[in-house]
């Protein structure tokens, strides 16, 4: 018993913790994410809130479109400005 104790740090969200790769969101979807569609859903979100949808080129249309019909996107950027999600 070395009496060492070995603490994992940045396990819960830490921002020293790995970079993760960025995926689509799009359902089947495995592709690198290109953009970042921030939305927010009136109903369940205070409207400061933004979730994060990650699209790759492809599915950047279809999911902002699905957004889009329910009044929830709110914005679309490129991948590396997108906000953490909290
Ligand atoms: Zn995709």
């Amino acid at each position: 018993m070395s009496g060492t104790v070995l603490r994992r740090t940045g396990c819960d969200d830490g921002p020293m913790s790995q970079p993760e790769p960025l995926v689509c969101s799009a359902k089947g979807c495995r592709a690198d994410a290109a953009w970042a569609l921030l939305w927010n859903n009136p109903k369940l979100h205070t409207p400061d809130r933004r979730k994060v949808w990650l699209a790759c080129d492809e599915h950047r249309t279809s999911l902002g479109d699905f957004l889009t019909a329910r009044q929830f996107l709110r914005d679309v950027v490129p991948v590396e400005d997108a906000p953490e999600p909290s």
